[in-house]
């Protein structure tokens, strides 16, 4: 079984296997952050992991899941167009035609 070498914040040095390990990966996948529990204190640590960490942990077999970058902050020009859009006569067709889980909504 592989083991990954990493630190605590109470314990020091500790060693852990791909199982411990959740990979967080955010925006195109080529960072992020790892997530474990210390097999001694039993603590939930989450450290950044850079582009060569990620590329390690993913080798190993270590899980991950990809959490999405904040999305920018909604400027004028978006609240406009989304005003915009509510003032036209079918903008819910439009929406229902764009496909997705629209089921509940047509009864
Ligand atoms: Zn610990």
């Amino acid at each position: 079984m592989t083991t990954i070498k990493t630190t605590c914040d109470q314990c020091g040095e500790i060693h852990l296997g791909t199982a411990d390990i959740a990979l967080e990966l955010e925006g195109n996948g080529d960072e992020g952050n790892y997530r474990f529990v210390c097999p001694e204190c039993y603590l939930v640590q989450r450290r950044p992991a850079s582009a060569r960490v990620v590329s390690v942990l993913l080798a190993t077999g270590v899980s991950y899941e990809v959490t999405l970058a904040p999305a920018a902050p909604l400027c004028d020009d978006d609240i406009d167009r989304f005003a915009r859009e509510l003032a036209s006569d079918d903008w819910f067709e439009r929406l229902l035609s764009l496909g997705g889980s629209s089921e509940g909504l047509r009864s």
